[in-house]
């Protein structure tokens, strides 16, 4: 029986292995995701016919309570609410490996079986996983607006949490050398948890893209550990895949978003909330119409379209492809600009253009786009804001300086396509709509695209 269990996981882990490599590539993501989940329900068939069920009653009932909330999950929570979603997600597997890790302590204490790499693996468990309930708890909160985005800073927070987390892992250590004592096994759980919300606190909603990642890659060390402390195979390749993934990508955005990922990992500081105001008052803007828009769009011979948040709001994306393929009717060149923080989750814009079956031929990055920008004729920004502003460039004031964007103010003519002059995620106000270049058309993006469209097919 046990065979059948190891060939099962080893199939589990090859599968999880190939997922992982398909997400590399738009192209191959959903074969890879499909893999990944052959690969999750191989493991769980695994662990069924492992035979060390004890009850087949509670088994049965947790899979009807986790599915029927999962299911409702993906049906009622849009798209653009996957970063709360996802940091939810991290809590409940950080928690189950809290439990496990809580359940064998208990268990083992019982027997007097304790040995010292035992508690090590479940002291890591219980640590890791724990701060990071509270930390994606906070997340969610933040993200979800129960608690207040900014970032909440007061005097000496960085000393505070340093040593926080000096006093759990000594905490730790002590647990291995004297793994019997329950009371100090219980106070770092505790600790742990605080250390989850003292370091999410300081950090800024624009920053918490990063900390969701990180997040993921805690949750993962603490399923690895997990593997460990009870002797599975699969929980250890899964939770190492998932913690160094994580880790990767958290590096990936810290850069995509230039944060310091040093402060980010220890929670030391996060975006100041700094309002470049006054702005709105002291200088006018151009304002476009559906037909100034066409009869510029028809002048050019090269096209960007640089989608945000808002197109994912609007559900602007089948609207944009068919205004991409009127423009290419017309043998106008259409590309189209992608951010790596666009939106509100990794691969955001991706997702949406992939659906709306705009060709990946069509997507260029950041870095790719960036160079040729000023041989761009237009530019039409699409419920981007945060993404495609200037200061980060120019001023050294702002919050968002330093992190790189899509630089379409090069381009010769910007169009800024939203519903009003309100800011971004990020809260602060962008130079690029007063520029003499850019001409602000206002509305829905869906409205508006469709519009356009409408007004493309008139002849
Ligand atoms: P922003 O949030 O900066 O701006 C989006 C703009 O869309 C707003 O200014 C809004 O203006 C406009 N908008 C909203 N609804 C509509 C609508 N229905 N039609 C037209 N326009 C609309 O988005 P960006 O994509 O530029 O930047 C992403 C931001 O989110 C960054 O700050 C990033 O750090 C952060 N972030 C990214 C995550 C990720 O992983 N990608 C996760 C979490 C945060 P108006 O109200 O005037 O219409």
């Amino acid at each position: 029986m046990n065979y059948a269990m190891e060939l099962v996981y080893l199939v589990s882990s090859v599968l999880f292995i190939l997922g992982l490599k398909g997400l590399s590539h738009p192209e191959s993501a959903r074969r890879g995701m499909h893999m990944a989940e052959l690969g999750m329900l191989f493991a769980v068939v695994g662990t069924l016919v492992g035979g060390k069920i004890v009850t087949w009653e509670w088994i049965i009932t947790g899979i009807a309570i986790g599915s029927a909330i999962g299911a409702a999950m993906s049906i009622f929570m849009p798209m653009t609410a996957m970063p709360q979603r996802i940091a939810l997600s991290h809590a409940f597997g950080a928690l189950a490996a809290v439990l496990v890790g809580v359940n064998e302590y208990i268990e083992k204490g019982h027997l007097g079986e304790l040995s010292n790499g035992l508690m090590s693996a479940i002291g890591f468990e219980v640590l890791f996983g724990a701060l990071t309930v509270t930390g994606s708890l906070m997340a969610f909160g933040k993200l979800n607006e129960m608690i207040k985005g900014a970032p909440i800073t007061y005097k000496g927070q960085n000393a505070v949490n340093i040593t926080m987390f000096l006093v759990a892992v000594c905490m730790f250590v002590y647990l291995i050398f004297f793994p019997y004592n329950y009371m100090m096994f219980y106070a770092m759980i505790a600790v742990s948890f605080l250390i989850g919300v003292f370091i999410v606190l300081p950090i800024g909603g624009a920053d918490m893209p990063v900390v969701i990642s990180l997040m993921n890659s805690y949750a993962g060390l603490a399923a690895a550990a997990t593997g460990f402390a009870i002797d599975n195979k699969v929980l250890i390749i899964a939770g190492s895949l998932d913690g160094s993934s994580g880790f990767i990508l958290s590096i990936i955005m810290s850069k995509a978003m230039n944060r310091s990922f040093g402060n980010v990992l220890f929670g030391a500081v996060g975006a100041p909330q700094v309002e470049t105001a006054g702005l709105a008052e002291a200088r006018p803007i151009t304002k476009f119409g559906i037909e100034d828009t066409k009869f510029v769009l028809e002048q050019a011979e090269r096209v960007v379209i640089v989608p945000g948040y808002g197109m994912a709001v609007a559900q602007a994306q089948h609207a944009v492809r068919e205004l991409s393929d009127e423009l290419e009717k017309r043998k106008i060149k259409v590309e189209f600009a992608i951010h790596p923080v666009a939106g509100r989750m990794p691969g955001h814009m991706n997702v949406l253009l992939a659906e709306a079956n705009v060709s990946y031929d069509q997507l260029l990055e950041m870095e790719m786009i960036n160079p040729t920008m000023d041989s761009v004729d237009v530019c039409i920004v699409i419920g981007a804001n945060d993404v495609v502003n200037p200061a980060a460039r120019t001023e050294k004031s702002s919050p968002i300086y330093g992190m790189p964007i899509i630089d379409v103010d090069k381009a010769k003519t910007v169009i800024v396509m939203k519903r009003s002059m309100a800011t971004g995620f990020a809260g602060i106000e962008n130079p690029l709509f007063y520029e003499p270049n850019t001409k602000m058309l206002f509305g829905d993006a869906k409205t508006v695209m469709q519009e356009l469209v409408a007004e493309f097919k008139k002849r």
